[in-house]
């Protein structure tokens, strides 16, 4: 009982330290570029990122889901 408590605790306290995360810096380096902005492919060519548009940033997760949340909810209650 007490370890699950601990867990949820520690639960919590990842998912609030992620949500401030997100609200304080919204954008984070691209994964498939590591923030260069292209890519080498396996010919040692180089070519733009497509996964952040060359920009070396993308969007969180967190914050894409609170955009579209809010978006739906301004829609809702027009
Ligand atoms: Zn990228």
């Amino acid at each position: 009982m007490t370890l699950a408590l601990l867990a949820l605790g520690a639960l919590l306290v990842a998912s609030l330290a992620y949500t401030v995360a997100c609200w304080a810096a919204p954008f984070t380096t691209c994964s498939r570029c590591k923030g260069l902005g292209k890519r080498t492919t396996w010919l040692r060519n180089e070519r733009p990122c497509q996964a952040c548009k060359s920009t070396g940033r993308r969007v969180r997760l967190g914050r894409r889901i609170h955009t579209r949340a809010s978006a739906l909810h301004q829609r809702g209650t027009r």
